[in-house]
């Protein structure tokens, strides 16, 4: 049988399986509960967040013959037929490949037909803000006296462009970015039910870089089953991704705050070595501090070194953001040199002698390696002791000035 991507195989056929929506899946049911039903929906989110699929399920329960709890039943006639994408009344466009005038006019036209096998005929419109502006003209109409028995579901990924008169006659609802937790837990359901072994960081380094997009996380997974068919390895993870190892980052972070200069550039020259870029570094060193500055502040946030925790929260929140101001600063470098290793290697010498800066001051610690500072304080010493010695000798004479 041919492989079939598990973004399309594990397309969720329910609100339940829609993982981290919670909010919108069970307002949707409440709405099918009670049976009251807006003409036009807008769900509105960045890609992957399960804008279509919801606006699928939505479709197919509003059809469904034996509703169960606002879930549609997925044995009825209909429900079959719709995951078939064979239902006549549910509708899809693509506004990103049928944006004209015509082409809505045509959608349009057979809107006032009742629909045939089902209660509600569903327009399900995708990439919504790309249709002209005389096609969102002709929607416009039809969204203000809609036909009874006609429902709208809008999905776009670039709400500022779609026009404020359409938002207005829709119910809208934002989908968020999943969060790293949720698309751990679906990968796991998904592999667990594939029979696929995997490592946790693995799928951790694999949520991390699909940002909040499930459909990303999916196609990662895909990549990785097609070379290596039997397992996710964390290492196979890392190449197909392009990313450091966090791990690496998080030492290379410690390096810093610690000052070792050396130890840093070494981490950086083999995270180089192993195919990561300088700009990937530097990227994933601002995003791990911002998350360290995070957890001293909330106690809230996952690391893979084993000690990494204990040793952040001894940090000041300075040092946080000074590391991200200059890596910030040596991204921007980065675009005016053919030499990507320079503004990494500049930041990360800066970045670690900063705390010597920052904790200046006779240190015990520091003068210990540092002959000159040795002396200077011996020095010191010397004199504190001489001024001791005078101000005692001074107020054990009897006061004679009256
Ligand atoms: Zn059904």
């Amino acid at each position: 049988m041919a492989y079939q991507a598990l973004y399309r195989k594990w397309r969720p056929r329910t609100f339940d399986d829609v993982v981290g929506q919670e909010a919108i899946t069970d307002t949707l049911k409440n709405s099918l509960i009670r049976g009251k039903v807006s003409h036009a929906f807008l769900f509105a989110g960045p890609r992957g967040t399960g804008k279509t699929s919801c606006a699928k399920i939505f479709a197919k329960a509003l059809n469904c013959l034996n509703l169960q709890e606002g879930e549609p039943c997925n044995e009825c006639s209909n429900c079959l037929a719709a995951d078939q994408g064979a239902m006549p009344d549910i509708i899809e466009m693509d506004a990103a490949s049928n944006n004209s005038v015509d082409e809505i006019r045509d959608l349009l036209d057979k809107v006032h037909y009742a629909p045939t096998e089902g209660k509600y005929k569903v327009y399900i419109i995708d990439e919504v803000h790309m249709l002209s502006i005389s096609a969102f003209n002709a929607l416009l109409k039809t969204l203000e006296e809609p036909p009874a028995s006609v429902v709208f579901i809008l999905a776009t990924t670039e709400l500022q462009k779609v026009p404020a008169t359409i938002i207005s006659r829709t119910q809208r609802y934002n989908f968020k970015r999943f969060s790293n937790e949720a698309m751990v837990q679906r990968m796991e359901y998904i592999l667990g039910q594939e029979g696929v072994e995997y490592e946790d960081k693995a799928l951790k380094v694999i949520a991390q870089v699909a940002d909040g997009g499930m459909r990303d996380a999916l196609s990662i997974l895909d990549q990785l089953l097609s070379f290596e068919k039997s397992s996710v390895r964390y290492e196979d993870a890392l190449e197909v991704t392009g990313f450091a190892a966090q791990e690496q980052v998080e030492k290379l972070l410690l390096a810093l705050l610690n000052g070792d200069s050396q130890m840093a550039l070494d981490l950086a020259k083999s995270a180089i070595q192993d195919g990561a870029s300088a700009q990937n570094i530097l990227n994933e060193i601002i995003s791990l501090t911002v998350q360290a500055m995070l957890f001293t502040k909330t106690g809230q946030g996952e690391f893979l070194t084993d000690d990494f925790a204990q040793e952040i929260a001894q940090q000041s929140p300075d040092r946080f953001s000074q590391i991200i101001d200059q890596a910030n600063d040596a991204l921007g470098s980065l675009r005016f040199t053919n030499q990507q290793q320079i503004p990494l290697e500049v930041f990360l010498v800066q970045a670690s002698q900063k705390r010597q800066n920052s904790q200046a001051g006779p240190q015990v610690v520091s003068a210990a390696s540092n002959p000159a500072i040795e002396r200077q304080i011996k020095v010191l010493k010397e004199q504190v002791h001489q001024l001791t010695q005078q101000v005692q000798q001074l107020s054990q004479r009897p006061s004679q000035a009256f």
